[in-house]
């Protein structure tokens, strides 16, 4: 059966690593069942490890997190226009986000229905276009803010769209403007809370960015965008084993489309993983983009003649032909290896490991 191996032990030296790189509190990403890892292992794991601030993208992850004893605060980073769903955030302690006049109607209206005072995050739209008050806006947030009596901000957030990039411009342009917001809010009467703006790539380059908190994710895998000179280390392999093994002979095709043929006879192996289970996708390719994601994956299904190799008892066994949905086929002709053996793939970002697969922690 194929299993997403993660290894504690790197995991907490690179938790290690990110706490002595930051004077900032520390707020987990947890979001897309924790980039894969498993949500509640990885909650966890943090957890025992002094880290108390979490972030998710999804409600029902903010709840999973809160009913399985995670105790620390949880930041859910999408706001909500739906009443619905402010009400589990309340009900639950969540601090939410809010992003927009009627997000933050809709929080004060659940949370007055509940007879409480919720904490949110205020979400300020500093380039990136997506959730969040413009700055120009600020004025009228902050007269809104006060006239809502259920809802209280612990503090304020603005998201980088480009921190990965070579060029830095565009991130400190960011910053500025979110400062500046910051301080428009303070001249409105309204204090920031909490100040935070930095993800991983960010955390790394921008050390004078890290305000009272940094929003850390892809980091805790290893897996950034960036030049990574802290040795944080990559996280997650996959392992599986051989489940049919037979010799071809000479000038025989392996595959799809043709693309390989023996040149001598050969002994081959056939491992049951696929691109299904998110194998297959370039090396270096670690993006957490979803969109970056799903074009890899229509580029590569059809271009790959791959010399990439997995570790078979091991030892290195080349890929022959194309990886398929659910298998691909190994060299074994120079390795010892037999049905059963096993097969450990080391390229693999556990993001796209899906769900059906197995995580086991080591
Ligand atoms: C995903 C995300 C993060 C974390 O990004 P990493 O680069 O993985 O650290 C931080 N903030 C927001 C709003 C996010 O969506």
């Amino acid at each position: 059966m194929n299993k997403l191996v993660i290894e504690v032990e790197k995991l907490l030296k690179n938790a290690e690593i990110i706490k002595k790189n930051s004077r900032s509190k520390i707020i987990a990403v947890l979001k897309a069942n924790a980039y894969g890892l498993g949500l509640l292992e990885f909650a966890n794991i943090l957890q025992q490890n002094d880290i108390d601030f979490f972030a998710v993208a999804d409600i029902k992850e903010a709840v999973h997190l809160k009913e399985n004893g995670i105790k620390g605060k949880i930041l859910l980073l999408t706001p909500t226009n739906q009443m619905e769903e402010a009400l589990i955030i309340v009900e639950n302690g969540v601090i939410a986000t809010v992003g927009s006049e009627t997000s933050a109607l809709i929080l004060n209206k659940a949370a007055a229905s509940l007879n409480k005072t919720a904490d949110f995050h205020l979400k300020i739209d500093t380039g990136f276009g997506r959730f969040g008050f413009l700055p120009r806006e600020i004025p009228e947030v902050c007269s809104l803010i006060k006239s809502l009596s259920n809802i209280q901000i612990t503090g304020t957030y603005s998201h980088f769209s480009f921190s990965f990039s070579k060029k830095p411009k565009s991130s400190y342009a960011q910053y500025n403007t979110f400062m500046e917001a910051i301080e428009l809010m303070q001249q409105n009467g309204v204090e920031p809370g909490l100040r935070h703006i930095c993800n991983s790539p960010a955390f790394l380059l921008f050390p004078e960015m890290h305000l009272d908190a940094v929003r850390v994710g892809s980091a805790f895998l290893g897996r950034v965008l960036v030049k990574n000179g802290h040795a944080l280390e990559k996280i997650g392999y996959l392992k599986s084993q051989i489940i049919e093994s037979k010799n071809l002979p000479k000038n025989h095709n392996i595959g799809y489309a043709n693309t390989y043929r023996t040149n001598k006879p050969m002994r081959i192996g056939i491992v049951p993983v696929g691109y299904l289970d998110g194998f297959g996708l370039r090396k270096r390719r670690d993006s957490f983009r979803l969109s970056d994601i799903l074009s890899y994956i229509r580029r590569d299904i059809g271009l790959l003649k791959r010399k990439d190799w997995v570790l078979v008892n091991g030892q290195r066994a080349c890929i022959l032909g194309r990886i398929n949905i659910n298998n691909f086929v190994v060299d074994l002709t120079n390795i010892n290896a037999h049905v059963g053996d096993e097969v450990i793939l080391e390229n693999i970002n556990p993001l796209l490991v899906g769900n059906h697969i197995e995580r086991e922690y080591i």
